[in-house]
């Protein structure tokens, strides 16, 4: 049965600065929006370039040798993350029904967010004291050790499609590795990092070492990019703001600069795939999940001919029964809004494309009741490839379903696309599976399954998907400088 949740209250909309929550230096804010209804929820405290050096000189100080986060043992690093996570878990429900509010994800979306937030800061603080190096036998009479230091000042600028997972993507490998950093959430959606601020708070990190700063791209944003004193930049969003980032890091003090960025990923359906209602399914999640605000939203969706008619039958079916309303007014709903009228109009735009450009609309194609944001779950089949549907990332709820024949086809149609984030296969072929995942230009690839990850499994992309990989072990050596030591020793030992 369906049911509503109250609008949770906004507790805080200030910039967080060495452990303080403060008004912009400029005194500006900005309104952050309900997507469900176009409405303001609240006015943040809008971060400048001024305040980023504010942030900037709290994180350098907390980094300075005999600070107390570098005095700190490991473990107990490791033990800051674990309350960190226990204080997002007590907090669970309110965290949701921000997300819900701010970000119009639905509810059980949300929660589910809210238990990933929580895994990734415990996986990442069992990590603390087990980030080292290794002896190296040299030539000749030396000691010789590897030594995995932390960066120094980590920049994170995040996007606004999943604003607290993201959140702990970024915090769990800096801190667990000792850096400290400057959180910049999207303009979109600052409130679940915010409340995320105050647990880091609460639960005790120094001064300095966690800063948060909402505000717009090209200026608090930029700011970072281009600071002389940030040491490394973790981005994640789009390809062209991630060039930009490249380019103020070249054009400042060469910080590391890591890249999570989009993608137009494709999952690759055979004839004969185990299940056909269970690849329809996935099929139909692997887009829609969050209104197909997903990097590794399975946006080019191939079918093998002899199943297309079918597949494309049942996956118009499964689209219109999807639910969508205000997660807040329905906690059942599937599907909540899309961020914002900047990305509604975008959709609308590529989706009459399609239909100029011939694609066949299956159901939706146009708004979602009068008001807010929403977007009718849409499927168009007969897709070319060079169709603007086909090619650009529409980060909505727009299924496409393109047909191919053959395994090499498929291969090369797949790849042709400057992306590379994620890919899927269905197929009870193991012989074909393998092939198809080892030739696939993707850093995820999926088999029988889609959006299968977690704190475990590195994540980042081949081509202009980005730079780097989050998550995983991989995902700590992005956050260290590795040092080697040797020692001249009197003797050979
Ligand atoms: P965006 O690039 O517009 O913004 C991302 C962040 O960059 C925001 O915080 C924004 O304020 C900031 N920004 C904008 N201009 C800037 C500048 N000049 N300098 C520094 N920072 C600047 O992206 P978005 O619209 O927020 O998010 C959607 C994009 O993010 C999609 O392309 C999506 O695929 C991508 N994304 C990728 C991943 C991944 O892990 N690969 C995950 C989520 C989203």
């Amino acid at each position: 049965m369906s049911k509503s949740i109250q609008t949770p209250t906004i507790k805080y909309t200030q910039l967080f600065i060495n452990n303080e929550f403060v008004n912009s230096i400029s005194g500006k804010t900005f309104a952050t929006i309900n997507p469900s209804t176009g409405e303001k929820i609240c006015d943040v405290q809008e971060a400048d370039k001024a305040d980023v050096d504010a942030a900037v000189t709290a994180a350098r100080k907390a980094f300075q040798l005999g600070s107390p986060w570098r005095n700190m043992d490991a473990s107990a690093r490791g033990k800051l993350l674990y309350k960190l996570a226990d204080l997002v878990e007590r907090d669970q429900e309110y965290l949701a029904a921000l997300e819900s509010l701010d970000n119009g994800m639905p509810h059980f979306d949300a929660l589910e967010e809210t238990n990933g937030v929580a895994n990734c800061l415990r996986y990442h603080a069992g990590f603390a004291d087990k980030i080292h190096g290794k002896t190296i036998p040299v030539d000749g009479n030396y000691f010789c050790y590897t030594r995995h230091e932390p960066i120094g000042v980590c920049g994170q600028i995040i996007p606004w499609n999943f604003p607290l997972e993201t959140v702990s993507w970024k915090f769990g490998p800096a801190l667990a590795c000792g850096n400290t950093l400057i959180l910049k959430p999207s303009e979109e959606t600052p409130l679940t990092a915010l409340y995320m601020a105050s647990l880091v708070l609460e639960a005790g990190f120094p001064p300095g070492v966690v800063n948060v700063l909402p505000g717009y791209g090209s200026t608090a944003g930029a700011a970072i990019a281009e600071h002389m004193d940030v040491d490394k930049l973790s981005f994640t969003g789009s390809v062209e703001v991630g060039k930009l980032v490249k380019i103020a890091s070249a054009k400042s003090n060469l910080k590391r600069v890591t890249l999570e960025l989009g993608g137009k990923s494709p999952n690759i359906v055979f004839a004969d795939t185990e299940d056909l209602d269970t690849a329809v399914l996935m099929g139909h999640e692997a887009l829609f999940f969050n209104m197909g605000q997903c990097c590794c939203a399975g946006s080019r969706t191939f079918v093998q001919e002899e199943i297309y008619d079918e597949f494309v039958k049942r996956s118009i079916e499964r689209a219109m029964n999807r639910t969508v309303d205000n997660p807040l007014a329905n906690t059942n709903a599937e599907s909540g809004p899309q961020i914002s009228q900047v990305q509604f109009d975008k959709i609308m735009d590529l989706i009459e494309s399609g239909k100029k450009e011939g694609a066949e609309l299956g159901c939706g194609g146009s708004r979602y009741g009068d008001k807010g944001y929403f977007i009718q779950p849409t499927v168009f089949f007969n897709v070319k490839d060079e169709m603007r549907i086909a090619k650009e990332e529409i980060f909505g709820p727009v299924q496409c379903i393109f047909k191919f024949k053959s395994i090499e086809e498929v291969i090369e149609r797949a790849n042709n696309t400057h992306y590379g984030l994620a890919a899927a296969v269905f197929t009870k072929d193991i012989d074909k599976a393998l092939t198809i995942s080892n030739a696939l230009q993707a850093g995820t690839v999926w088999v029988n399954t889609y959006n299968t990850c977690g704190a475990s499994t590195p994540f980042g992309g081949y081509k202009m998907s980005g730079n780097g990989r989050e998550l995983g072990e991989y995902g700590l050596q992005e956050y260290t400088e590795i040092k080697t030591v040797t020692i001249s020793l009197s003797q050979k030992s």
